[in-house]
């Protein structure tokens, strides 16, 4: 590649992949630098196994710094806080700004939880996960010494809300803790946009797996122990897990760059409203291609991101930008849910494959493949 420096702000799937497919194709990353939060990324596909018990903390992470620095690129471990692109630089916690040619931002979302009044002190967001983790874990510890049974609220109840709810009733049974698992979800049905069968094979795994369904209910308010609905009515619980719709953080809005709703908006090459500005994952959206946040895509717009940086650090400054490779998303992928108990329901489009272990096998060999691609470095 060019002397031209490229920054990845942040350890998503995307920068991890894109760093792995130069590395494979035998570019030298001695002028790439990767900024991460955190010097381990989380991998969100396994975090349910975890909840339930299935996997260990080292299990589910990828350790960015390591790879990162066993490809040749610099590895910088500090939280972005704006980026100055007047300048190319960006600002962050505890360190000198950090220059650039090309940008690529892949730094993920959080569940929006603005319309529910409390959440952020009184609940505990499903991202991000390291601080998910550390509140789950504190939980636990305590959990064994209640003389009831331990009362668990999930709220939202998209695949990731089903995920968790079931992840909960999986681990206090493995340990052995009487439980009673609430999901509550503010449309009128979960899984809106599935088939009818693969609702109705979801509902009753849930309710199989010792998980109570609320929906039309809408949360407005958490406190301390207590979960307040439109209707006016509470609902007691010893841990309250959010996991709204995803948005993204204050200082990403603010960047300057053009949004499409709360997401940065990007064109189907991944290029934002700023020429050498790419970006990828939940923290990117393209208002004529709309997608999931999903970490699928995620992992899918990599290959494009890597050929287009390659692009633009080849291209000499003033000149015209390149054609850029685009990105083709494919409409339907396969979604493994998993019960929280060794099984897991797979669906793609109109297809359902029951709740059974050889589902949870693949989901597991899936997830497992993907993060031990980073491990052979
Ligand atoms: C419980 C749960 C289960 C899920 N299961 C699945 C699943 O099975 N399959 C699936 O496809 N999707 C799943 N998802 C969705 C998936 O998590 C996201 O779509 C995916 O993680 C998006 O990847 P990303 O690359 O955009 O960012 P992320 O994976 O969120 O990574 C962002 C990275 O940026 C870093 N970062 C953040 N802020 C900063 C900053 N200011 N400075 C520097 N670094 C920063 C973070 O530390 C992190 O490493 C699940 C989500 C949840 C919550």
């Amino acid at each position: 590649m060019s002397e031209k420096k490229i920054l990845l702000l942040g350890g998503g799937h995307a920068h991890a992949l894109v760093l792995k497919i130069l590395s494979d194709q035998g570019h030298s990353l001695k002028h790439v630098t990767l900024v991460s939060d955190s010097n381990r990324s989380p991998y969100s596909g396994m975090l349910t196994g975890y909840i339930a018990g299935l996997y260990t903390e080292d299990e589910i992470h990828l350790d960015i710094e390591r790879f990162t620095r066993s490809v040749g690129a610099t590895f910088v471990c500090a939280a972005a806080q704006s980026v100055d692109f007047e300048r190319n630089e960006v600002a962050v916690r505890g360190n000198n700004p950090i220059k650039f040619d090309i940008l690529s931002i892949n730094t993920g979302g959080t569940p929006s939880t603005k319309s529910i009044l409390g959440a952020d002190e009184f609940a505990v967001a499903v991202k991000p996960i390291g601080h998910f983790q550390k509140k789950f874990t504190e939980f636990l510890k305590n959990a064994s010494t209640k003389t009831r049974p331990i009362r668990i609220i999930q709220v939202g109840g998209g695949v990731a809300g089903i995920e968790c709810a079931m992840a909960f009733a999986g681990r206090c049974r493995r340990l052995n803790l009487e439980s009673d698992v609430t999901l509550i979800e503010a449309r009128s049905q979960l899984l809106p946009d599935a088939a009818s069968w693969t609702r109705h094979h979801v509902e009753r795994t849930l309710s199989k797996s010792g998980v109570q369904v609320m929906t039309s209910l809408k949360v407005v308010q958490i406190s301390k122990d207590l979960v307040t609905l439109e209707s006016g009515e509470s609902l007691a619980a010893d841990f309250i897990s959010v996991s709204t719709p995803v948005t993204t953080p204050e200082w990403v809005k603010n960047l300057g760059l053009r949004h499409s709703g709360e997401f940065i908006e990007i064109d189907n090459t991944l290029q934002t409203s700023v020429r050498n500005v790419f970006a990828a994952g939940d923290v990117a959206k393209n208002g004529f291609q709309p997608l999931p946040r999903s970490g699928v895509y995620a992992v899918r717009q990599a290959r494009t991101l890597a050929t287009n940086l390659v692009l633009a650090a080849k291209t000499a400054n003033g000149s015209a930008p390149p054609t850029y490779a685009k990105f083709r998303p494919q409409k339907e992928h396969l979604k493994l849910i998993m019960d929280g108990n060794g099984h897991a329901i797979a669906t793609r489009g109109l297809l359902l494959w029951p709740n059974s272990k050889l589902m949870w096998k693949l989901k597991d060999r899936i997830d497992r493949n993907f993060l031990r691609q980073f491990q052979k470095n």
